[in-house]
């Protein structure tokens, strides 16, 4: 069984719930995604889409976006999830690179699209829109394609937060893996219930908050987007939360507390760094403690605090089952504990390669198969890992190397700071300057000296910042990842004249 889909087709007969809407009504039993997938999977074959042919979704969250998805898987098409945020010029880039044979697109966005080559179908919230209307209409196709586990299922396009994207290519048999590692790393049962408001074009919501419940035939309290009020309220029908960092932030500061999250089993924070004041704020307000998860669209979940044992702050913890990792220096060598390096991994988690990009894919792994993640990490010696930065974040000033997270760190735990970013910055004489972006505590006064005058008895003088810069909020993206290159855009004439 290589099809992701026949994983999910085992708890069909049970007619089970499994999408609950934000006010406690049932949107969908397994058996209706069954039903409605194969109509709209007759409906992909009607239109002429073939297996291995690529349907791009830049839809919003509904049910009915998840009976595309598993069409899709069914009918051996590969699905391509788009950010809803994109714009015309970056999904001419996405279409035209995966040359994709169908765009699905929201009712409303129909006409902006006309002028496609590409055939446009839309389809949205309540059955709305052609492609709905369509598979209402059509009969329910039985068949599911059968699929080696190295088929291609999802193609993501993946930049970090620079760069342009590249459409890593994710087959059945990598999300099978990871899926089944994860159900039983975060010991999930038949009793748990998911409260899911991350987006689903990105692989936090799409393949760790989808396909955990769907392997396992529970129950997803689906939401359609992230809101401190409505997870308040259904937290007690839910035992299991994903979130990354800012929704734990967020509620934190709107009222969690003990009695709301009392029938939670499990809070995992991922996609972005959970500050380690964020991580012990949490276990204070609410008495359970954030189980911090590193992973990405390429490899799916790689590394994971543990269930049972200790969490530790500031770290994402050991490797998962059949997940090899290494931290190694510039020779490939494996570095000592508590010393920076690159990140590898390897597993059957891991991505085959960029579509349509073999110099990428080559440039990405090593000999010995491990991917590159460009991820930079840290040991301890019980062997928990943190991620200190990205490779392309490290800093090199007057010829030594400056990891900002070190220095992230720091700044942050000093009282009038709530948060920062730590760039590098053009300059004539260093090559590059440290520098930082801070975001004060409320009545905090703006004072660079004093932030300055704080890190010199804190590091070694050539990382502590050159420029300090004061802001109101730090520039992220949806998944709550800063943006640095935004950052370093707006600071970028600092030492040198434009
Ligand atoms: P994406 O492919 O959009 O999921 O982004 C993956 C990147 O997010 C990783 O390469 C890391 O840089 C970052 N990331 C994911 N999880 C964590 C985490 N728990 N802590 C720090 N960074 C993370």
């Amino acid at each position: 069984m290589s099809n992701l889909y026949q994983r999910f087709q085992q708890h069909v007969s049970t007619d089970k719930p499994l999408l609950i809407s934000d006010q406690g009504k049932t949107l969908a039993s397994y058996q209706d995604l069954d039903e409605k997938s194969g109509q709209y999977a007759h409906t992909l074959k009607h239109l002429g889409l073939k297996p291995g042919d690529r349907v791009a979704a830049q839809i919003e969250k509904s049910p009915e976006a998840l009976y595309l998805y598993c069409a899709c898987l069914r009918s051996g098409l590969i699905y391509l999830p788009l950010n809803t945020a994109y714009g015309h010029q970056e999904l001419d880039h996405f279409l035209s690179d995966a040359g994709a044979t169908l765009l699905v697109v929201e009712p409303s966005k129909t006409s902006e699209h006309r002028h496609r080559e590409v055939k446009v179908v839309s389809l949205g919230e309540h059955s709305s829109g052609s492609l709905s209307s369509l598979a209402a209409a059509s009969p329910s196709d039985p068949n599911i394609e059968p699929r080696t586990e190295n088929d291609i299922a999802v193609i993501i396009y993946t930049s970090g937060t620079t760069g342009l994207p590249k459409g890593a290519m994710i087959s059945h048999g990598n999300l099978i893996s990871n899926g089944e590692t994860l159900l039983k790393a975060w010991g999930w049962s038949a009793e748990d219930v998911l409260l899911h408001t991350l987006p689903v074009f990105h692989v936090h919501g799409l393949f760790v908050g989808l396909h955990l419940p769907l392997l396992a035939g529970t129950p997803i309290l689906f939401h359609s987007s992230f809101s401190t009020k409505t997870v308040l309220a259904a937290l007690p029908s839910a035992t299991v939360f994903m979130g990354v960092p800012t929704y734990y932030t967020r509620l934190l500061n709107d009222g969690i507390d003990q009695q709301s999250s009392a029938n939670m089993r499990l809070f995992i924070s991922g996609s972005a760094p959970l500050l380690a004041t964020t991580f012990s704020a949490w276990e204070q307000t609410t008495g359970k403690i954030i189980l911090e998860r590193y992973g990405m669209s390429e490899t799916g979940m790689n590394i994971s605090n543990p269930l049972t044992g200790e969490r530790r702050a500031g770290t994402v913890g050991l490797p998962l089952p059949g997940v090899e990792c290494r931290i190694v220096d510039e020779k490939g060598l494996a570095v000592a504990s508590d010393t920076p390096g690159d990140l590898w991994v390897k597993g059957a988690n891991v991505f085959s390669g960029y579509w349509n990009n073999p110099d990428k894919t080559a440039e990405s792994f090593t000999e010995e198969g491990f991917f590159i993640t460009g991820d930079i990490a840290s040991i301890d010696p019980d062997g928990y890992i943190s991620i200190v930065g990205r490779s392309k974040d490290l800093i090199i000033s007057g010829g030594l190397n400056i990891y900002p997270k070190e220095l992230e760190l720091l700044l942050d735990k000093f009282e009038p700071v709530s948060e920062s970013a730590v760039i590098g910055l053009p300059h004539p004489d260093f090559g590059e300057a440290v520098c930082a972006v801070i975001v004060l505590k409320p009545n905090a006064l703006p004072d660079a000296d004093e932030i300055q005058n704080y890190m010199r008895q804190q590091v070694a003088n050539f990382k502590v910042p050159k420029a300090v810069f004061f802001t109101d909020q730090l520039p992220r993206n949806s998944m709550s990842k800063v943006q640095k290159n935004l950052l370093r855009d707006q600071h970028q004439d600092t030492f040198i004249a434009p």
